[in-house]
């Protein structure tokens, strides 16, 4: 296929991608929003993690810079389109080829991939030497709302995006599962921002439990700082020893609150330990 066919193929599909990830942030983070802070805010208010309103400058901010990252999704994903155009990839069309068993666990790769990137390029990003050029904007957020999941510094937004399109490289990914994979990113990213614990209590002692993140985990990453590095798995922080030792406290807390008296949101109301400043 010519150099020119390729860019024809780009400027087809890359419209295409930023739709779908324009779409799928404000639909996802307008969702989570609409619901917890306002239509359901009766049955919500008590599983507010951080008990404090966000100012509306916060999110006016937030929904800048994460439309901006998922413009830069888009440029990356169409870099992806031209190196699967060039035949660079192990990106398939036919389903048949590799079967559903493979489908489903390249899913799962696709995921695991994704939260050894994000542990580790977060942790890198946390040094003091990248912390303020790259992450320190993302952090801006200490009482995350929805509107704050991919309130990137370009460079972050990069880093993000650049996982997937890596891994077209190394395993056979149908578009399908390409699909289901984002979809299951979106919405896994914006509940950790979304600020709002919708697990059950004990929830981190059963099954899959143990290792799936919580949104408080996340939470209590925009608290704390030091901790809590992981996105969708609690395996790496385990393992490094990077969980915040009051994790399960806090999220105890949190599930545990009574439903007759909930506690009344009002600006200033921090209970999660904040060590850095603003
Ligand atoms: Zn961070
Ligand atoms: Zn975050």
């Amino acid at each position: 296929m010519d150099y020119s066919t390729r860019l024809n193929i780009v400027t087809k599909y890359v419209p295409i991608i930023l739709s779908r990830e324009v779409l799928g942030y404000v639909v996802l983070a307008g969702l989570a929003w609409g619901l917890f802070d306002h239509l359901l805010r009766r049955w919500t208010a008590r599983r507010k993690i951080n008990q404090r309103a966000p100012e509306a400058a916060q999110m006016r901010r937030e929904f800048f810079y994460s439309l901006r990252s998922v413009c830069i999704f888009a440029v990356v994903g169409g870099f992806m389109v031209f190196a699967i155009a060039s035949g660079w990839t192990k990106f398939y069309m036919d389903f048949e080829k590799h079967g559903p068993g493979w489908f489903l666990i390249s899913i799962v790769l696709l995921t695991v991939a994704h939260d050894t990137w994000f542990y580790w390029t977060h942790r890198l990003m946390h040094h003091p030497f990248f912390f303020k050029w790259i992450h320190r904007l993302h952090h801006q957020s200490i009482n995350t709302t929805p509107w704050a999941t991919y309130s990137f510094t370009a460079t972050e937004a990069v880093i993000q995006a650049i996982s997937t399109p890596l891994m077209i490289f190394l395993i056979p990914i149908h578009p399908g599962a390409l699909a289901i994979f984002a979809l299951w990113r979106h919405v896994f990213s914006v509940m950790g921002h979304a600020g709002y614990e919708i697990f059950p209590s004990g929830f981190f002692r059963w099954g899959f439990g143990r290792i799936l993140n919580t949104p408080t985990h996340h939470v209590q990453h925009h608290t704390a700082f030091r901790s809590n590095f992981g996105l969708y798995f609690n395996v790496w922080d385990r393992l490094m020893g990077t969980n915040h030792p009051d994790y399960e406290a806090v999220f105890e807390e949190v599930t545990n609150r009574p439903k007759s008296n909930p506690p009344i949101v009002e600006p200033g109301l921090l209970p999660i330990t904040c060590d850095v400043e603003a």
